[in-house]
């Protein structure tokens, strides 16, 4: 028995493999209790079809997804993949209110438009101070949870996708990031790509997650698959840290029809 994945790409966002019914066929296969479909949303401040499926797709993403929730009923669920970028924010909530998304995961990708998780940008970390990446990286993730567009904050981390390692251990900052995410009600996201990143390990790290435990912070899981085989990829190992930083619920989004969902907490598998 495991837990819902609610972080998967296809291949129209041009850098995955596999169409919505490929990772939902192997979830099912898995005995995964659900999947959320949650591909990157269409890029609103740049054209780059290797990191996002054009805007023209989207409807057609959108019925893909909702076809394969009539075909598994109560299985499946209709989500994205959204940038938290502060100079596209008024664009962003006007596409996301015209399609009935079930839950938005909130990313941060960009810091001043620095693609840093890109490893065609990853140069970007010899140029700048690593403590002023994270804090700076911190702050636009907490900015992203108060603008209360997003269900779920995804990879809360990621800056250290490369293994870069901040100097100090910014505890205050970290403090301050979860008193913001505790105040916008987000849920935060146990995401498995960590592990097969030159991070190797899941975001957010153990020290974080006891941080989120403390403030009562829900939590998914998701494996950020880019291929149907990465579908609930590293479950085992996310529901081990959890466990160990206290957890004992995780959040479910109950698929409620055409609106976002609502969250109700269930108990960790054993
Ligand atoms: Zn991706
Ligand atoms: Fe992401
Ligand atoms: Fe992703
Ligand atoms: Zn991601």
């Amino acid at each position: 028995m495991s837990v819902p994945d609610y972080h998967t790409h296809t291949v129209r966002c041009g850098h995955a493999t596999g169409r919505a019914a490929d990772y939902v066929n192997e979830a099912h296969r898995n005995g995964l209790p659900a999947i959320g479909i949650a591909d990157h949303l269409p890029l609103l401040h740049a054209k780059d079809l290797s990191l996002a499926m054009d805007l023209a797709d989207l409807e057609d993403y959108v019925r893909e997804v909702q076809d394969l929730q009539r075909t598994f009923p109560g299985y499946v669920l209709l989500g994205i993949e959204a940038d938290y970028r502060p100079d596209t924010l008024d664009d962003l909530r006007s596409l996301l209110c015209s399609y009935p998304f079930q839950y938005v995961i909130g990313s941060v990708h960009y810091l001043e438009g620095w693609g840093f998780d890109d490893p065609r940008y990853s140069n970007g970390f010899e140029e700048r101070d690593i403590d002023h990446i994270y804090r700076d990286y911190f702050d636009l993730v907490g900015d992203a949870a108060e603008c209360r567009l997003f269900t779920i904050l995804g990879h809360l981390d990621l800056v250290k996708k490369f293994g870069h390692r901040p100097r100090n251990r910014l505890e205050a900052h970290v403090e301050t990031l979860a008193a913001r995410i505790a105040r916008s009600g987000s849920i935060v996201e146990v995401n498995t790509a960590g592990l097969r990143r030159p991070a190797a390990e899941i975001y957010p790290s153990r020290d974080m997650l006891e941080v989120l435990k403390r403030r009562d912070i829900p939590i998914t899981f998701g494996s950020d698959a880019h291929r149907p085989s990465e579908v609930g990829l590293g479950f085992g190992a996310a529901l081990d840290l959890v466990r160990l930083c206290g957890y004992t619920q995780y959040a479910v989004i109950m698929p409620t029809a055409g609106s976002t969902g609502r969250i109700q907490l269930h108990s960790l598998p054993l």
